[in-house]
């Protein structure tokens, strides 16, 4: 698979060598486990999760945990033409000679690049299909609350945190190995882990109108399948030296989980109930998570992550001394999910330190009653109090989150939604940009609406149609989560085992990233359900309590009468406390023997971070590096990161801009076109205090990727400014297609020689013949270049030379290109 990165997009995705990657010698390692994030490499690696098990599973040393994504268009397109197998990252394992397949699935919209991602793999798509040569394939994440729509396509799932029983999993794989038993009895064993769910331990049987007359168990000891939950957090494993990915992750920047779970009890929402009880880490691990992952990967943004920070208990007390030390290190904070009434001007004033980025809140619902209903315990005078500060402040935007199609929704409501942004429009006296952000409601199992209706994609869009109109008459912006898409999370986070022919169908059509807007194909899944004869609509409606549901042998701790007495008290606008703060609710998750809250509340703790020195006087240093190898893959943006980063590691106090986004005097004399080598490439670096030239080598060195390599340092005075040069000098290397030596005389001959690009709209043309000096024939099909760089502009060497040689894109990625020199 690696053969095939010259030419594709993106590449720096597929190389598996970032920092912090682990690559363990296969020969001395008994499981080969690929973790598979069923989507772009930029999604699967903005998520914690799958860095925490790599990082579990490798520290194991009889295992060797490697990462696969899901390939974009492009390879997948590559892969299937010229049938090379979907492989790791890391040492490039072909899917189907993996032991252990697992995937991580966050949502419904990912099941075709599950199947897409099996089927490149090399690898059956249903698990009846697979016998013992083939990889144990299981899911994770929250879809393993009703994985039945997906269940035949993989063999098991974990319910509940992965921490808890991955290695358990590993173990009964491996004595299974040992011992040669059949397929069928690994499956067996694995349901004795508890939390792992075997789809085919379950028959469901139907009534004529589609709805479950009974779910058959087909094991004698075994009936429900318990989530499993880690009871403290500070106890967790937890990486401090994540991977850092070379391009620009979804979320580019450090995670920190500071909670897990939730209690607030917001009717609609699953993480709320499957992810109980909350459990606080303490702020002592906190500090120490912080200082240490800082440390091993440079990031210039630490994120705190809960589902609503703003509840964290220790917040107030310790967020002054972590600011200090961030603020000290150029390290900015941000807080997602952030809940009104949770953020004061205390707190604002904190994280506003460093950097300066927009304000999102969740209202869900525009009005009182609404809210009520949803046990959303939020005010409006909170929020407007909240808009004043944040306006008062000058930062520059507010986004509001709203759900249409709630259970109980009015008119009113969704006029208010309007009338709520007007006033927010109004108090920020039109100079802030208020956002609202619009979803439709999706009812979710093991949540009191599970039993509710979902309103169709033309109500969504009614709704949607008219708070636009609203939009642009009151002045706020709006975005909407399409309601195709909605329809489709609705089918199948309440769907059953019988929906695998509508996936499998919507694949077989071309449905690849259904959770992308721009890639998303309504028009497929149409086609699918009718080919499966399955009606869609049928998954929208509302439940009945008596009704057997398909997740009805997943037991996540929240009992069910619970479910169904909050769902009653939505109906009368009633609300339920959080519990974190005051009465348990009986909810069932609690035994308060092994599983309880974990609260850090008006606990003592003492900040021992290390401190930052103090101010030093600034130098520039001038540093000559090499680019080769796969580091010829770094686009420029990436390159300034990658630098950015290994400064930071090194230790190097980095001299930062003023204002709201501060960013690090480094600067580059030219961008070097994506796959093109060079032994000479400058970049200049301000820094506090003063280096030896030499030391400055060993220290940034051992922190830059393979490829990289800086091979001389110098001081410059601190008002130089780095001057492109004036002439680069490469040799190329013709030999994997021939030198056509009649193009070199061509071009010779030629009075001018022009060469022309569309760019921005507009025809940049130039003529080559006064920007290549010459080309002279060396040894072994290799040519030299030596290309003018005059100050008005030029061109890049692999434009000249596929203009010179009449070449395509994929001719040119098979050269090598070298950049031996420069004159100034
Ligand atoms: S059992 Fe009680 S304390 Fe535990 S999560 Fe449920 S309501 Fe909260």
């Amino acid at each position: 698979m690696k053969d095939l990165i010259p030419y594709i997009k993106g590449p720096s995705r597929y190389l598996g060598n970032e920092i912090n990657t682990i690559h363990k010698d296969l020969n001395k390692i008994e499981v080969k486990f690929a973790l598979c994030f069923p989507d772009l490499y930029e999604v699967g690696m903005s998520h914690l999760g799958l860095q925490i098990l790599y990082y579990i599973l490798n520290q194991d040393p009889r295992i060797a945990a490697e990462r696969v994504f899901a390939p974009d268009i492009d390879m997948e397109k590559k892969l299937r033409k010229y049938n090379i197998p979907l492989c790791t990252l890391e040492s490039n394992i072909p899917l189907k000679d993996c032991d252990i397949v697992g995937f991580s699935l966050q949502h419904e919209l990912c099941f075709t690049n599950v199947l897409n991602i099996l089927n490149l793999g090399h690898i059956p798509l249903y698990s009846r299909q697979r016998n013992e040569n083939h990889p144990l394939i299981i899911g994770g994440g929250p879809i393993s609350v009703n994985p039945e729509p997906i269940s035949p396509f993989l063999d098991g799932f974990i319910v509940g945190d992965g921490e808890e029983v991955i290695l358990e999993i590993v173990n009964v794989y491996l004595s299974w190995k040992k011992e040669g038993g059949k397929r069928e009895e690994l499956l067996k064993d694995l349901t004795k882990i508890p939390g792992f769910y075997l789809p085919f331990a379950f028959y469901p049987r139907y009534h004529l109108d589609g709805t479950i007359k009974e779910i058959e168990e087909l094991l004698p000891h075994y009936h429900k399948v318990k989530r499993q939950i880690i009871k403290d957090l500070d106890s967790a494993p937890f990486p401090t030296f994540p991977i850092i990915p070379y391009n620009k992750p979804i979320h580019d920047r450090l995670s920190i989980e500071v909670t897990r779970g939730c209690t607030h009890g917001c009717r609609f929402c699953q993480a709320g109930f499957i992810y109980r009880p909350v459990r606080e880490r303490s702020p002592q691990k906190i500090f120490k998570l912080i200082e240490e992952s800082i440390k091993n990967t440079g990031y210039e943004e630490v994120s705190l992550l809960s589902l609503s920070i703003g509840d964290y208990c220790p917040l107030k007390d310790f967020l002054p001394s972590l600011m200090d030390e961030l603020s000290s290190k150029e390290v900015a904070l941000s807080l997602p999910s952030l809940r009104v009434g949770t953020i004061d001007k205390e707190i604002m004033e904190q994280i506003s330190r460093v950097r300066r980025t927009g304000f999102t809140f969740a209202p869900e619902a525009a009005t009182q009653q609404l809210r009520n209903r949803i046990n959303k315990k939020i005010k409006e005078e909170d929020l407007f109090k909240t808009a004043e500060e944040i306006f008062a402040k000058k930062w520059p935007s507010l986004k509001l989150y709203f759900m249409i199609g709630l259970p109980g929704e009015t008119e009113e409501d969704i006029k208010a939604i309007a009338e709520l942004a007007k006033q927010l429009a109004k108090l920020g006296r039109y100079k802030y940009q208020i956002t609202v952000s619009l979803s439709t409601f999706v009812p979710k199992p093991h949540t009191p609406f599970q039993w509710e209706h979902q309103i169709s994609i033309q109500e969504s869009q009614e709704k949607i149609k008219f708070l636009r109109k609203m939009a642009w008459r009151y002045g706020f912006r709006i975005r909407w989560h399409a309601p195709e898409q909605s329809f489709l999370e609705g089918i199948f986070s309440r769907g059953d085992r019988r929906l695998h022919e509508v996936i499998l169908r919507a694949w077989l059509k071309g449905a690849r990233f259904d959770g992308w807007r721009d890639k998303f194909k309504f028009e497929l899944w149409k086609a699918a359900f009718e080919d499966a004869r399955l009606n869609p609509y049928f998954y929208l409606v509302e439940r009945s309590k008596d009704e057997i549901l398909p997740w009805e042998k997943i037991d996540i701790g929240v009992n069910i009468e619970f479910l169904w007495q909050e769902r009653l008290k939505s109906q009368q606008g009633e609300i339920t406390s959080d519990c974190r703060f005051g009465t348990c609710h009986q909810c069932g998750v609690c035994d308060f023997k092994n599983v309880s809250p974990i609260i850090h509340k008006g606990e003592k703790f003492d900040l021992t971070l290390e401190k930052s020195q103090g101010e030093l006087e600034k130098h520039k240093y001038r540093l000559t590096f090499s680019k080769i190898d796969n580091a010829r893959f770094f686009s420029h943006l990436e390159l300034i990161n990658i630098f950015h980063r290994a400064f930071r590691r090194a230790g190097l106090k980095l001299v930062y801009s003023k204002g709201f986004h501060p960013l690090p005097r480094i600067s580059f004399a030219l961008a070097l076109p994506v796959g093109v080598e060079s032994l000479i490439e400058t970049v200049d670096v301000e820094v506090y205090g003063k280096y030896d030239e030499g030391d400055l080598l060993g220290k940034i060195n051992p922190h830059l990727p393979q490829g990289l390599h800086i091979t001389h340092a110098m001081e410059v005075p601190l008002e130089t400014t780095l001057c492109p040069p004036s002439t680069q000098r490469f040799i190329i290397d013709f030999s994997p297609i021939g030198l056509n030596r009649e193009k070199i005389k061509e071009f010779y001959k030629k009075e001018s020689f022009v060469w022309q690009k569309l760019r921005n709209q507009k025809v940049k043309q130039v003529d080559l013949k006064k920007l290549v000096k010459y080309i002279k024939e060396k040894k072994n099909e290799k040519i030299e270049v030596a290309l003018y760089m005059p100050p008005e502009g030029s061109i890049k060497i692999t434009e000249a030379i596929s203009t010179i040689f009449s070449l395509k894109e994929e001719d040119i990625a098979r050269l090598q290109i070298l950049k031996v020199g420069i004159e100034m």
